[in-house]
């Protein structure tokens, strides 16, 4: 059984890990890369219309045989751990003949996010994307695959256990996971009954450059939320997140409810929150009681995620979007405190709700996000000091903390651990056991 990592040994997203065993070769995620290799963000644009073997030149892509469109198909399977696209971004240049597997949810994310995005970054999965369900093993060619769910920013994300059925030797890799979210459960249900007798571990490290901040669990977030929701004199509270974080948005529903206050919703979310929405679920829906959708006029043209979503499948929401919405000037007239959930790009709309000036705005993500040179930050920055806005950052990780780390490192105890999704894979040595360190494109036989 051999693996190599394509990409990840020396960085944080493009993941792409090629293992095989016989005849049997499987990738585990097929991620792009979040920056350019020269400090800045990696541009998907730019590369949009050159050939698979151009970008192999550039080091963009890897000399994946039988993986990409233009040659005959020998890869058995493409497994995504989840739905970043730093995990699956680069799957439209896979074979459409190989299958991809991920679960539901990140099925379901990865095609709502279609609607709202420009064409180049669009992917579009097949029909047959298999499912893949927590602790349900499958089997592809000589290996059994057993998907484990796990707690991360990312909704339904996997970590995966591939065996050698012949001989039992085995990877395990994380994907992103951390254990302070709302499925913390998950974290702890892993560590007390790991998988048994694990050789070689693929164990993420994002946390190894970062601080782990003010606020270590969703709970906490959720704390400081019902604190500033009470202290406030201002109608509007505005939380700056992504519409993608689950977690994060029903910690932002509680802290509205604890504190009788109306939570805001952007159609954008409305159609994600839907996307996802089981039976079983308690992710709040815009047809909830204390739930508004934000809709405006967007430069003349109407509200642009309405129109989106009035050219796909989810135009059937338009009825209850209708009925749930609020529009600016309906801002004063609320009896209740209302938590407007944010982007950049809504920026242009909510600047006709009046009286804003002065309330308090949550900035609920990555620092990093905002300490960039980007157009996106200048254009939050600038509402910010336009407005008055009182800036506070209140946020915990999508990634394990090295606490965390190393209580699921000590628990899987594996033969060998090689670090991935990472900028400081030569820190693992001093936190970890049996750390073997790899570079991209290494191969490395398992014993
Ligand atoms: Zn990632
Ligand atoms: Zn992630």
């Amino acid at each position: 059984m051999q693996l190599i990592i394509h990409r990840g040994t020396k960085e944080i997203g493009g993941t792409c890990v090629e293992v095989s065993a016989g005849d049997t070769r499987i990738i585990l995620d097929f991620g792009m890369p979040l920056g350019n290799g020269l400090g800045g963000e990696f541009n998907e644009k730019v590369i949009e219309d050159e050939s698979v073997d151009e970008l192999i030149n550039k080091k963009i892509l890897y000399p994946i045989k039988g993986l990409y469109k233009d040659t005959p198909p020998q890869i058995n399977a493409i497994l995504i751990s989840h739905s970043h696209k730093d995990h699956y971004g680069f799957l439209k240049y896979a074979h459409p003949d190989i299958p991809i597997y991920m679960s539901a949810g990140a099925r379901r994310l990865i095609d709502v996010l279609n609607i709202f995005i420009k064409k180049e970054g669009r992917i579009t999965l097949p029909e047959a994307v298999k499912i893949v369900r927590d602790q349900v093993p499958f089997d592809m060619g000589g290996l059994r695959i057993t998907p484990y769910l796990v707690d991360h920013s990312a909704f339904d994300a996997m970590s995966f256990h591939v065996v050698e059925k012949t001989s039992g030797k085995n990877i395990f890799y994380t994907g992103d996971f951390r254990a302070a979210g709302w499925k913390e459960k998950l974290f702890k249900r892993f560590v007390t009954k790991p998988p048994k007798g694990v050789d070689c571990l693929l164990m993420e490290g994002t946390m190894l450059e970062r601080e782990a901040g003010k606020y270590p669990t969703e709970q906490d977030v959720l704390d400081r939320m019902i604190e500033i929701l009470r202290a406030t004199d201002h109608k509007v509270t505005f939380a700056c997140c992504s519409g993608q974080n689950i977690d994060r948005i029903v910690t932002f529903y509680k802290a509205a409810r604890r504190t009788k206050t109306l939570l805001i919703i952007d159609p954008y979310m409305a159609c994600v929150l839907n996307a996802i929405k089981t039976s079983r679920s308690r992710i709040p829906q815009m047809d909830w009681n204390s739930v508004r959708v934000f809709i405006a006029n967007y430069y003349g043209k109407g509200d642009i995620y309405v129109n989106k979503i009035n050219d796909s499948a989810f135009r059937r929401l338009l009825p209850q979007l209708a009925r749930s919405k609020i529009k600016p000037l309906n801002f004063p007239k609320l009896d209740l405190k209302a938590l407007v959930l944010m982007r950049g790009s809504m920026i242009p709309a909510l600047e006709k709700i009046p009286g804003m000036k002065g309330s308090k705005m949550v900035y609920s993500q990555w620092r990093g996000y905002l300490e960039k040179d980007s157009a996106d930050a200048r254009r939050f920055k600038d509402f910010v000091s336009k407005y008055d806005l009182d800036l506070e950052h209140v946020h915990t990780s999508g990634h394990a903390t090295v606490e965390a780390l190393k209580t699921f490192a000590n628990a899987l105890n594996p033969k060998v651990l090689v670090p991935i999704h990472t900028f400081k894979k030569d820190k693992y040595p001093d936190l970890f056991n049996n750390v073997k360190i790899l570079n991209d494109g290494e191969e490395f036989e398992i014993i």
